[in-house]
């Protein structure tokens, strides 16, 4: 079945307004074993014509969001109508629904919301209990041009989203006859990159019959996405564990810092961070997911070398004879986070961001990060990650999460 997403507003092409919808589409018809054959943005008003023809011609289900609002740039509801040859009529239920929703507020109805209960004949009007535009469903046989069926759907996500799980998914099962949708796994990898995939494994996933494989690489992390039958996806986990199951982040879609904080409760472990480049982004991390106050005790963010003297103890001769981007220094800010918090295991990063500061020998985008845990040696190592300040603190602050999930497991 071939669906289309017509996504309208002029502040999408604006770039006000981030178009969400095409992913969030994306992902929920999926869960139906149905995807998006193709998504197109165009401003409100008369472009959304020729948008809506051309798809009438192509797909089997053209589902269109947003211009069903009461201003008079809102005219998704006339003009496919129009494309349709289907007269509109006020339909009494979603008049009166209106009316009610306007009554319940306490607010007088505008004029201009009447146009609101307008939709073409004979389809059916789709309740919109969280706002005032209905929803619009015009069945394939309907329209008399073509034999697509039509969803029109308010813009925004908190209207939108419930009308789709109500009113749109059950019509899309029924018109697809989809009974068991594929199975979805999706690997998380961090320290290897796309082409290692490429070399070690394509091929044997290539020759697993009914399995549909892809890599989305994100900075420090790719994603191995595998489609097809639960056996099939076993055979695939198996392909890519084989070879690369010292780097599995997780395999339920959990990001690093939520497997970091499911260890370190596990474990029965705490963590301390202390923080020089990344400017407190690791503590962040870690704190975005919940239950983190049952492990994380003290994020420290030592900016300047003053800082990380007073709070971590660091050896103002070392910060002098080896500079504050060095082995020696984030072992000292490793060991005396451990020591301040008493934490069991503390992980701390020091580098050069840039643009400036950058040295021959310490490159903008170096960084060290140090570990240090109870009754263990404090070891640190040097990562390079010449990038824009922003990601190399998001690239710094995976290194570091890492480190710490492979200091949990050893
Ligand atoms: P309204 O009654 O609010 O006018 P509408 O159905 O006409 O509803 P729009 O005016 O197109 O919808 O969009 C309303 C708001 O919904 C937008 O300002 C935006 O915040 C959000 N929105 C619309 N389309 C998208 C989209 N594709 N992705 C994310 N948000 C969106």
């Amino acid at each position: 079945m071939r669906i289309e997403i017509l996504n309208t507003g002029t502040e999408l092409l604006l770039g006000n307004t981030v178009n969400t919808h095409a992913a969030w589409f994306g992902r929920e018809l999926f869960k139906l074993g149905l995807r998006i054959a193709r998504q197109t943005t165009v401003p409100d008003g008369e472009a959304i014509r020729d948008a809506v023809a051309e798809s009438l011609d192509r797909a089997d289900v053209l589902i269109v969001t947003g211009g069903l609002g009461p201003t008079s740039d809102d005219l998704t509801r006339e003009i496919t109508a129009g494309v349709l040859g289907l007269e509109m009529i006020t339909d009494q239920a979603a008049l009166r629904s209106l009316e009610n929703f306007f009554t319940l507020r306490g607010r007088p109805m505008a004029e201009a919301n009447r146009k609101q209960a307008l939709v073409p004949v004979g389809c059916d009007v789709l309740p919109n209990p969280n706002g005032t535009a209905p929803g619009v469903y015009v069945p394939p046989r309907l329209n008399g041009r073509s034999n697509c069926a039509v969803f029109l759907l308010p813009g925004p996500p908190r209207e939108l989203y419930p009308m789709v799980h109500t009113e749109v998914m059950p019509r899309l099962r029924a018109l697809s006859g989809v009974e068991n949708p594929p199975s979805v796994l999706e690997l998380k990898f961090t320290g290897i990159g796309e082409s290692d995939f490429h070399q070690g494994i394509d091929a044997r996933l290539e020759e697993t019959p009914g399995l549909e494989y892809g890599y989305c690489a994100h900075i420090g992390e790719v994603d191995l996405r595998l489609i097809g039958s639960p056996d099939v996806l076993d055979r695939g986990r198996a392909i890519a564990l084989e070879s690369f199951g010292k780097h599995l982040i997780s395999d339920d879609g959990s990001s690093l810092e939520q497997t970091v904080v499911r260890l370190l409760t596990e474990m029965r472990l705490t963590l301390a961070t202390a923080e020089s480049c990344t400017g407190g982004l690791i503590s962040s991390r870690v704190t975005d997911v919940p239950g983190a106050s049952a492990v994380f005790t003290h994020g420290f963010v030592t900016y300047a070398n003053s800082a990380k003297v007073a709070l971590l103890g660091v050896s103002p001769e070392d910060l002098e004879a080896h500079g504050a981007v060095s082995e020696t220094v984030a072992c000292q800010m490793a060991a005396g986070a451990l020591q301040a918090s008493g934490a069991d295991i503390a992980v701390a990063v020091t580098g050069i961001a840039g643009p400036d500061g950058g040295t021959p020998d310490k490159p903008v985008g170096t960084a060290w990060i140090g570990i240090a845990a109870r009754d263990a040696r404090t070891i640190a190592f040097k990562v390079f990650h010449p990038r824009n300040r922003h990601d190399f603190k998001l690239a710094v602050s995976q290194a570091a999460l890492e480190a710490v999930r492979r200091a949990l497991l050893s």
